[in-house]
């Protein structure tokens, strides 16, 4: 196996550098527990300043990937898309005395690649992930009312 991206945070959104690259899934455990398969999903990562001096990293990424269905247990594939402006603090400091509502990072000069991409796929995974019918039509929602989870996961899905 190669050896993890990594990247200088700092010196990467100073420079306006940007990198492109793909997610393989051995190298992020935490999407692998979740029973979480991707299908494909290719990122793109730009930095820039703003007028203020202060660093910016945008995660991007799009592609697809599998769950286990909470209501059949079969595979349910999802799209996912996702776009995340992250500021890059220079002190863990710095990001508990923020009061706004930018979303901080620890910037290091060994910032791994593949685990900030990861933690933007968490975000935007299903939070309960389901077919929108069953193909073995079992569950208890055909009839009657929709669950609420089922209205909250159709939402977040057209966000
Ligand atoms: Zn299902």
């Amino acid at each position: 196996m190669s050896q993890p991206r990594l990247i200088d945070g700092l010196q990467f959104a100073r420079g306006a550098e940007t990198l492109k690259g793909s997610l393989d899934l051995s190298r992020l455990p935490r999407l692998a527990e979740m029973r979480c398969v991707i299908q494909c999903l290719s990122y793109e990562l730009r930095g820039r300043t703003d007028v203020q001096g202060r660093c910016w990293l945008q995660v991007s990424g799009d592609g697809a990937l599998t769950l286990e269905c909470q209501r059949c247990l079969k595979p349910v594939t999802f799209p996912l898309a996702f776009r995340a402006e992250l500021l890059l603090a220079e002190s863990e400091r710095e990001i508990e005395a923020a009061d706004d509502e930018f979303d901080r990072v620890l910037a290091s000069k060994a910032m791994h690649v593949d685990r900030l991409v990861e933690d933007e796929v968490i975000l935007a995974l299903p939070m309960v992930p389901r077919h929108e019918q069953c193909s073995d039509g079992q569950g208890g929602t055909k009839a009657g009312k929709p669950s609420p989870f089922a209205e909250l996961a159709k939402l977040k899905r057209i966000q």
